[in-house]
């Protein structure tokens, strides 16, 4: 779900190219599409850890071509064969900084990412540490955990109410309404509005609690 408002920040020239993080079977279609729309891309695959509450690290970069089907293809995809090989090349060398700045994120949450990445599984509680109960619902996607749409595709923000991430979220939204897309733009709107719940150890319940967040 996350997936298409990368490709509409794509079309809408936000960003130079599209990173997505796809298993084997989702890598294969993926290069179907790309053909059929004569993309360029290039991929590497990795060994991964999968943390759950949707965070797999990737652990190592094997170089190659070939993949295990248990590994996760990182495959990016734009118009250029250049910025293509220099985006993998930033990311098998976890150079996150470098392959942010490619992907056209904001700078202030290309810095944060660090703080969120030692988080693992419990990312989402970086954004929620300033113990409000309430925040703006663009640059959501802590639904994405429940399978939920974010507006800010896979690009983790330095906050929910970063200006930045706000902006990028809003872009992808007019964007998507422009290509007529109105229903899936309201879904998506509606996952990032959704609220959650948190249990008495701060993680998410699916079932409602006295301690709910809101996103308006
Ligand atoms: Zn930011």
């Amino acid at each position: 779900m996350s997936v298409l408002s990368e490709f509409f920040l794509f079309f809408s020239g936000k960003k130079r190219i599209i990173r997505l993080s796809l298993n084997t079977f989702e890598f294969k279609e993926i290069q179907i599409i790309c053909k059929k729309y004569n993309l360029k891309f290039d991929y590497t695959s990795f060994e991964t850890c999968d943390y759950g509450n949707s965070w797999t690290s990737l652990v190592k970069n094997n170089h190659k071509k070939e993949f295990k089907i248990t590994d996760t293809i990182v495959i990016v995809i734009g118009h250029s064969v250049e910025i293509l090989k220099e985006y993998i090349q930033a990311e098998s060398n976890f150079d996150y900084f470098k392959a942010g700045e490619l992907l056209g994120y904001p700078i202030c949450c290309i810095r944060a990412y660090s703080e969120i990445e030692v988080l693992k599984e419990n990312w989402f509680q970086y954004y929620l540490s300033d113990n409000k109960k309430s925040y703006p619902f663009w640059a959501n996607r802590i639904n994405t955990i429940f399978g939920g749409g974010s507006f800010i595709g896979e690009m983790f923000p330095c906050s929910l109410n970063c200006e930045n991430a706000i902006n990028l979220g809003k872009n992808a939204a007019k964007t998507m309404e422009s290509f007529g897309l109105i229903k899936l733009t309201e879904t998506i709107r509606n996952h990032c509005m959704a609220p959650i719940y948190l249990d008495q150890n701060n993680q998410l319940s699916k079932s409602i609690t006295s301690n709910k967040i809101d996103f308006y």
